[in-house]
């Protein structure tokens, strides 16, 4: 093992804005995959009824660059699952490692960087600001993760381009189509290089024709910026695009 390998800070700028950053020393080492669960609980007390056990011994493994599709009924744990597995959620037993480093380990200020910077997420609803226009809503991580503004809106255009809305930089949400509000959520997942992306039900807003578009979309960004890609989804379509499929039923996740 040498010491003498200077490693890059996981933010560096470089000169092709679309270009992933590296990751820092020691995250990843050993070949760990982007994201591994094993033995998820995830119970809910309610304040009158019963508990609810939701998730009842969830193992899953999202390998480097692969796509996975996540279905099942309503209600069945589908949002439950994968806010665990993106750290928005903790469990009630077991554990989830991202790039091998484990959850439970973090403190929230510390999930919340792993977040920022390991895991884009698309949910069904854009959850775009309002007031913000497209630009603006894609540069927020970037300037969170402490970006200069010069870089962060160089990175945010290079992905507004990419998703195929390079004339809309300035329109705010409510001025874009429901396809749009969702391709700017695209682009604001992808503008700090995580290596996941999770996606929830990201086209169960839309209508077929809008759905099939960012559908290629979402598979064509995953390709384009090597993440892996876990999507929870009702669509048949868009889980057949998936490399494997697996279903949540009785708080377990099988294949198909
Ligand atoms: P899905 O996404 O598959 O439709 P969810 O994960 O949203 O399912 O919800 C699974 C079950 O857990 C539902 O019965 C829901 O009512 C319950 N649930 C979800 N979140 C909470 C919560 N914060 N508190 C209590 N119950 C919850
Ligand atoms: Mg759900």
């Amino acid at each position: 093992m040498s010491d003498a390998v200077p490693q890059a800070p996981v933010n560096e700028r470089v000169a092709d804005p679309t270009q992933p950053a590296r990751f820092p020393a020691g995250e990843t080492a050993g070949g760990a995959p982007p994201l591994v669960a094993q033995g998820l609980h995830r119970t809910y007390r309610g304040v009158a009824g019963p508990e609810l056990r939701i998730l009842r011994g969830v193992d899953f493994t999202l390998n480097w660059g692969e796509a996975v599709a996540i279905v099942g009924a309503s209600g069945s744990g589908k949002s439950t699952l994968l806010h665990l597995l993106g750290a928005l959620d903790r469990p009630s037993a077991g554990s989830v490692r991202v790039g091998g480093t484990d959850v439970a380990a973090l403190s929230e200020e510390e999930a919340a960087e792993l977040r920022n910077k390991r895991i884009g997420f698309v949910f069904q609803f854009h959850h775009l600001l309002r007031d913000f226009t497209a630009l603006e809503n894609v540069m927020v991580p970037a300037l969170i993760r402490g970006d200069s503004p010069k870089a962060a809106e160089l990175r945010a255009t290079a992905l507004l381009g990419q998703v195929g809305l390079g004339a809309r930089l300035g329109h705010k949400p409510r001025e874009l189509s429901g396809g749009e509000q969702q391709r700017v959520a695209v682009a604001r997942a992808l503008v700090n290089e995580p290596y996941i992306l999770l996606a929830d039900e990201p086209t169960g807003d839309l209508d077929t024709a809008t759905s099939r578009d960012v559908q290629d979309l979402l598979f064509e960004m995953k390709e384009r910026h090597g993440v892996a890609l876990a999507v929870v989804t009702h669509n048949r379509e868009l889980a057949a695009k998936a490399e494997r499929v697996l279903r949540l039923r009785e708080g377990v996740l099988d294949n198909v």
